[in-house]
């Protein structure tokens, strides 16, 4: 079954179109990963599927479930972004804890889980410490930590490396499969790094100007690209 869905779903931004008619399965459990260039529509898909971003048509299921009208904290979902505001007044416990202290849960849930999070992202040293006193990839953590306490059925990630320097971005690559790995969470992860694509995916979608021009295992896509556009962005010989 697939975990989420987008059948016929479509994205008008005033008399722009953004996205004309797109429809996606994405396996349950799966790390599939959206590859396309800058302004090709990632992140408003990404964002419809969040529900931060009303669809101008077509509908969205998120297990089994049509979400196309429900609210953001409903749908299940976590998202992370590229610039992952942490509050600087906070410590990365109360950073990673905000949202289940908003939504009032218990004391001891909210201890439990934040003490999994850091333990899975290795973030037990610095609990007590302010984001200021963090490295980049440390506060990417955190931001991931934010969305782990959350235990979402589905985590939405957009670029959320590219603000890291190339060697770290490395080693958070294998952290985040790593986190898949544990987890066992289905992943859509929202990248215009067309390496990055084809070394983390188990499911490569590849966009071009609000369509998709092809999606298959990243061995599927490098081998047979059906397009000129794919085989050119993906760089395979035809
Ligand atoms: P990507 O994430 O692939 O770089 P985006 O989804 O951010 O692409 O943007 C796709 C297109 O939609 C771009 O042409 C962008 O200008 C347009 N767009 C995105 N958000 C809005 C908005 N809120 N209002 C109008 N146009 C938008
Ligand atoms: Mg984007």
């Amino acid at each position: 079954m697939a975990e989420v869905s987008l059948a016929d779903t479509r994205k008008v931004f005033g008399t722009h179109t953004v996205i004309p008619e797109l429809s996606l399965s994405v396996p349950d459990g799966s790390f599939t990963v959206l590859v396309g260039p800058s302004g090709c529509g990632k992140s408003t898909l990404l964002r419809m599927i969040a529900g931060l971003e009303t669809t101008s048509g077509g509908r969205i299921e998120i297990g089994g479930r049509d979400v196309t009208a429900v609210t953001p904290s409903q749908r299940g979902i976590a998202m992370v972004f590229q610039s992952y505001a942490l509050y600087p007044h906070m410590s990365v416990r109360d950073n990673i804890s905000f949202g289940l202290r908003l939504a009032r849960r218990p004391a001891a849930e909210i201890d439990g889980k934040v003490r999994r999070a850091a333990e899975i992202l290795q973030l037990e040293p610095y609990l007590d410490r302010k984001p200021a006193a963090l490295s980049g990839g440390q506060r990417q953590r955190v931001a991931i930590g934010r969305a782990i306490v959350r235990d979402p059925g589905v985590f939405l990630f957009d670029e959320p490396l590219s603000n890291l320097d190339a060697a770290l971005r490395g080693q958070m690559r294998i952290e985040l499969l790593d986190l898949h790995r544990r987890l066992g969470s289905t992943m859509i992860y929202v990248t215009h790094d067309q390496v990055e694509a084809m070394t983390m995916a188990d499911k490569i979608v590849v966009m071009n100007a609000g369509r998709i021009e092809q999606a298959g295992s990243p061995l599927d896509v490098f081998d047979r690209p059906q397009s000129p556009f794919v085989a050119g962005f993906i760089g395979s010989p035809r």
